[in-house]
């Protein structure tokens, strides 16, 4: 691929350090020519993230916790400068670490609903943010995974809060598509990063899918990034309200 997304304007969220997923999408939008602005989570990340901002050229870096509504407010306002954004991606999930161990019928409603809020809700959120900025339509996308659809051990109230996001994907591509703006999911397959840390057991989930899945391996995070790039480019406009399998095959075999 080259320059596919030359001349446009991508934000993308959810970039803690160098092997989130969210910094794979970035510097594959920065090879094909894209304009980046990052956010980060809060001042623990600031320097991270601003090193890395400035390692892939990124035009802006700024705070952004999607739970604060003042902090989506100041992200408004730094678009509007902009004047336009042709896609965003939301790359962000949370859920607390004992919900993510104990059996799913013992999660607390307070568990459940920090998981939907930062997890789901904030893509709506988020949405409504930039669509006003896709003056010429755009293109958003979500982080999610089998999960949602499947129970998968110690997943629990991420897998519930990645179902209501994969829903939220089809509502807002039916809201949205009018104005040429289309909504998708990426469902990657386990890669070891910060949010995977909080999952017990991640290593034998990598070592099954290895195992069983067709291509006999498990993703690489630039290849989320290459599916991000062709989402985004001219090639994926007929596509919006989709989960798009990113997981080497995994989700086909049955066992
Ligand atoms: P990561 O830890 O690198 O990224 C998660 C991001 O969410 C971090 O940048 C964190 O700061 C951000 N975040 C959490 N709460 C936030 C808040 N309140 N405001 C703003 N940002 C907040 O891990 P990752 O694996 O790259 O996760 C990115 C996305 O990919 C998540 O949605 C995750 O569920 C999804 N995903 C990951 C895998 C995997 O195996 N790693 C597989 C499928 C889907």
């Amino acid at each position: 691929m080259s320059n596919l997304l030359e001349g446009k304007t991508a934000l993308v969220l959810g970039v803690a350090n160098r092997w989130s997923l969210a910094h794979a999408i970035a510097e594959a939008f920065r090879r094909e020519g894209a304009k980046l602005i990052l956010t980060y989570q809060g001042d623990r990340q600031k320097l991270t993230v601003e090193e890395l901002g400035a390692a892939l050229g990124a035009a802006r870096v700024l705070n952004c916790d999607v739970t604060n509504d003042e902090d989506l407010d100041r992200l408004t306002a730094a678009l509007e400068e902009e004047g336009h954004v042709d896609t965003m991606v939301h790359s962000i999930a949370f859920a607390n670490r004992e919900d993510l161990a104990r059996p799913f019928v013992e999660t607390s409603r307070a568990g459940y609903l920090l998981a939907q809020e930062v997890s789901s809700y904030s893509l709506v959120a988020v949405a409504r943010v930039v669509a006003p900025m896709m003056k010429e339509g755009g293109s958003i996308m979500t982080l999610t995974y089998l999960g949602a659809t499947r129970v998968v051990t110690n997943y629990n109230v991420m897998g519930v809060a990645k179902a209501a996001l994969e829903s939220s994907v089809r509502y807002l591509a039916a809201d949205l598509g009018p104005e040429n703006i289309r909504v998708n999911a990426i469902s990657a397959g386990p890669v070891k990063t910060l949010a995977a840390a909080g999952i017990g057991g991640f290593s034998s989930i990598l070592g099954v899918v290895r195992e069983k899945a067709p291509l006999r391996r498990a993703i690489e995070t630039s290849e989320v990034g290459d599916t991000a790039a062709f989402l985004l480019s001219h090639a994926g406009r007929g596509i919006t309200g989709e989960v798009i399998m990113v997981d080497a095959g995994y989700h086909i075999i049955g066992m």
